[in-house]
């Protein structure tokens, strides 16, 4: 009896990708002594990905799909896919051959000397554009410093290039929450995990997926998850304001009123107080913003609307 393996592909308007996708993955596939099923998980894409996906399950049975019915994102995408694979392990890859189908004999060989969780790490990715290069660095740098469970630490340039053990799929099936990012899940689980680097390629065809404010909000929600920091940092700032803007007051209101200082009356008392008002208004906007981020996390929660909605399926 073969073990079988779940290739999961999460895919948003892929159109043009899909077929060379399974075209350079398939000879890969070929050389491993599993079964194979390969799960396609469309997120909602606008082209005419999904009939693409159709048309090769006509050709290749280990194809198989989950159609959602609207864009849900990606993190969504690759748990629709961990709950609803069969195999002893899953491996996690991405459309646009960004993630290279060679590693994934490697994948499998950490896997079977019994690793549960393999993570391939991109290195240095020469094409993105400086400022994601940027952005990217400082997410995992913030995430690593600001995280709640110190322990796990996401190496910088982890991926969701990664095969999971059964165990850890079913594990990671009992996460809740709505707002997620897959990544930081797996490594919050822990288990046995290895590291493999890689060079990520050009993207195949059509541009990232992904914008800048889509990125954005990604990393402000993981951060939220993650992290009470944030929350807590507002305290913090109202004592360092209050710290500050006493000391500075007393000073004027000392240098004034004993040692009449030319520097303290440059100061008219309408101008002291305009600063203070915009600088406290300014920190209490703040404040509340970071409030309302953690209490839209709450509500997204609380509402327990389901994770994502399936239009068609073949499982
Ligand atoms: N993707 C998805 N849903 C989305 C955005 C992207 O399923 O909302 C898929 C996409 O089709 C690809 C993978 O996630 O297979 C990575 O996306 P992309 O290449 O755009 O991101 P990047 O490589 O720039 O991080
Ligand atoms: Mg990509």
């Amino acid at each position: 009896m073969k073990k079988t393996l779940s290739i999961i592909v999460p895919i948003y308007n892929e159109k043009a990708n899909i077929l060379l996708f399974h075209m350079a993955l398939n000879p890969i596939l070929e050389n491993l002594p599993y079964d194979f099923e390969i799960i396609f998980v469309d997120d909602g894409s606008l082209d005419d990905t999904i009939d693409e996906i159709k048309k090769l399950t006509k050709k290749d049975i280990r194809v198989k799909y989950l159609e959602f019915s609207r864009n849900f994102g990606k993190e969504t995408a690759m748990t629709a896919g961990i709950d609803n694979c069969r195999g002893e392990a899953c491996l996690i890859i991405d459309a646009d051959l960004q993630h290279p189908v060679e590693l994934i004999p490697e994948f499998v060989k950490k896997w079977e000397e019994g690793f549960e969780v393999v993570v391939g790490v991109r290195k240095r990715n020469k094409k993105a554009g400086l400022i994601k290069q940027i952005g990217s660095y400082l997410f995992y740098k913030i995430i690593r410093a600001i995280s709640n469970e110190g322990k796990i630490k996401m190496p910088v340039g982890a991926t969701d290039f990664r095969l999971l053990d059964r165990v850890v799929i079913e594990e990671f099936k009992r996460f809740t929450e709505r707002s997620r990012m897959t990544r930081s899940l797996i490594d919050w689980l822990g288990f046995r995990r290895i590291f493999i680097d890689f060079e990520a390629r050009e993207r195949l065809n059509g541009k990232s997926r992904y914008n800048f404010w889509k990125l954005f909000r990604l990393a402000m929600s993981t951060f939220v998850s993650v992290s009470l920091l944030p929350l807590k940092l507002t305290g913090y700032l109202g004592l360092f304001i209050t710290l500050v803007a006493g000391s500075f007051g007393s000073y004027l209101f000392i240098s004034k009123y004993f040692f009449d200082t030319g520097f303290a009356r440059s100061f008219s008392g309408l101008a002291q107080l305009a600063i203070l008002l915009v600088f406290l208004v300014g920190i209490i906007l703040m404040s509340l913003g970071t409030i309302a981020l953690y209490i839209a996390n709450i509500h997204g929660e609380v509402r327990n609307r389901p994770m994502y909605v399936i239009r068609s399926r073949k499982l």
